[in-house]
This record gives C-alpha cells, structure tokens and sequence, in this order.
C-alpha cells in the first residue's frame, strides 16, 4: 500500500486526484493540503471530492505520514512544498506548471535528495505523442514547418502550457537545437523563419486540454493532435507515477521514465 497526500485537494486536479485515489485498492490518501486561508481547510477530502469520506481532514500543513507528495498547486507553492520534502526525505509528484528557471533548478537541485517525478503532462497519451513527435521531426526533417497549437480552459494562468513547451523541446532536439533559440511565439506578421517553431496558445470554454502538431512540407501536411477528455485522465498517469516512484532513491524522473518509454 503506498501512502499518498495530495497538495492543491481543492483544485480542479486536486478533487480529481482524490476521486481517482479511493477508487483503487493499492493506494491510500493520508493527507491533503491548502492554503491556510481556504474554506476547505478542516473538511474530509472526500466530501469536497464529493465522493463518501475518506477519514482525512484537509489541513494547511504538511503534517501528515505520507510516501508520496502529489503537488498540483501554483509554482510558489510547490516549491515551498518542495523545500518540506527535501528536508524531510519525502517523495514528490509534480504536476504543476508556469516555472520560471529559478523555479525548475530549484526542483533539480531537490531531486539530489529525493525522487522527485515532474512533467507537465501526466497523460499517457501525451505522452505516446511526444515520442511519436520525435519520429515525425526526424523522418520529416527541417523541410517541414513545424507549428503547435495548444487550446485550454478560461480558467487556465499559464500560457503557452506546460505540454506545448515539453513538445516543443522534444522537437527542437530532435532538430539538433534548443527550444529556446528557435521558438517564436503567439501570432505574427512577416516572412517566416527558416528553422523556426511557432507556439501558439487559445483561452476558451471549458476545455480540458487539446495539442495539435502542424508538420507543413511542400505537398503534404502531418498533424499530430491529442485532445484530453477529461481531468482523469492526468489523475491517472499522476497515479501511476506516485506507485512507481514509491520504491525509488532520487533522482529527476518525468513519464517517459515511469512508462518506459525511453
Ligand atoms: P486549480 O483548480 O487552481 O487548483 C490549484 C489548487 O492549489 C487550488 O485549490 C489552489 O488554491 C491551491 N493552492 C494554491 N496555492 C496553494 C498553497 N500555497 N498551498 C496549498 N494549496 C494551494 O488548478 P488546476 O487546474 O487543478 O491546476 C493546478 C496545476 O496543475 C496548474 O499548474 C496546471 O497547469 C497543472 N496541471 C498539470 C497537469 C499535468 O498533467 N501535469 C494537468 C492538469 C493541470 P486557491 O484556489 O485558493 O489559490
């Protein structure tokens, strides 16, 4: 049985966690957090999943025993939650997105002490897409204009999202580049740029998480899309991550470790 606890418990991805959690028989949820001012604070974590208690009161502190933190929260407050798991030898799931550099050498520098499993997809088959986006920018090569599209939720802070960024690197390398020196973002006038990949971000609805990857060459266009249905489907692959991380030393592991598929 691994021990988990749930940061953010009152997020969107945080109730949906918990949901995803009591249903299994191999996990079990000994602590949920938030900020000290939210109204959910001292309420059963079941209840404001709304599904039937799960014994565990939502607290401001990381008091709880726990193997695994499950951290889908804001950046200040992971890595505050990060500097509490070093210190105590603590496991952590990261999903959280929108680091700055600071934020994400912060979370390597923990990963010397902890495991730490980070990535700003936790789906599965986002992740499938990203190795088939490393084939597709290979066989297709810098002929082909590469484009990505990423459409969210109203609700959503950070743009472009975590996953296009994550896409974009994996295709940045496999171009033998840095994401970094060839990105350009948002809309733009002018000729393009040889070499260039564009990132584009829409802010719509509810809208749980779509990726579409334009490859445009002359005479043909490949497009790669992944469209999340619903939140569950990242519960599932945090979940998945929190099991297999259980029995790990440190280390800076994304999914493409925890399914294998490096
Ligand atoms: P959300 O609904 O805003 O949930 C975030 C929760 O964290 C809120 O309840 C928020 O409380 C809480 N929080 C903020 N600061 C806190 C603190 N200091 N201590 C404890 N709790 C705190 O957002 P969401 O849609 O669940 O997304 C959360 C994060 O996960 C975002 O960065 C999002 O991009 C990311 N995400 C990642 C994946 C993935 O697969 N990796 C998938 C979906 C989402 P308040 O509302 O009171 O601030």
């Amino acid at each position: 049985m691994t021990r988990i606890a749930i940061a953010g418990a009152a997020g969107r991805m945080g109730r949906t966690l918990i949901q995803a959690a009591a249903a299994t028989s191999d996990l079990k949820i000994t602590g949920a957090f938030e900020r000290a001012d939210s109204p959910a604070i001292g309420r059963d974590a079941g209840e404001l999943a709304g599904i039937p208690t799960v014994g565990v009161a939502v607290s401001a502190a990381l008091d709880a025993e726990f193997d695994v933190l499950v951290d889908f929260t804001r950046p200040a407050a992971t890595l505050a939650n990060l500097e509490w798991c070093a210190r105590k030898g603590r496991r952590m799931v990261i999903g959280t997105t929108g680091f700055d550099d600071a934020g994400r050498k912060r979370i390597d520098e923990a990963a010397r002490k902890i495991g730490i499993v980070f990535a700003p997809n936790m789906s599965i088959g986002v992740n499938l897409c990203l190795r088939l986006l490393d084939l597709a920018a290979r066989v297709l090569g810098e002929q082909a204009d590469i484009e990505i599209v990423e459409t969210h939720h109203r609700h959503k802070l950070d743009a472009p999202s975590g996953t296009a960024l994550g896409m974009g690197e994996v295709l940045a390398q496999a171009r033998g580049r840095k994401l970094q020196d060839v990105a350009v973002y948002g809309p733009r006038s002018g000729e393009r740029k040889p070499g260039s990949i564009g990132i584009a971000s829409v802010r719509a609805g509810e809208i749980v998480g779509d990726h579409t990857v334009m490859f445009a060459a002359a005479g043909e266009r490949v497009e790669i899309t992944h469209r999340a249905e619903s939140r569950l489907t990242f519960a599932h692959g945090a979940l998945r991550a929190a099991r297999w991380l259980a029995g790990r030393g440190p280390g800076l592991y994304d999914m493409q470790d925890v399914l294998a598929l490096r």
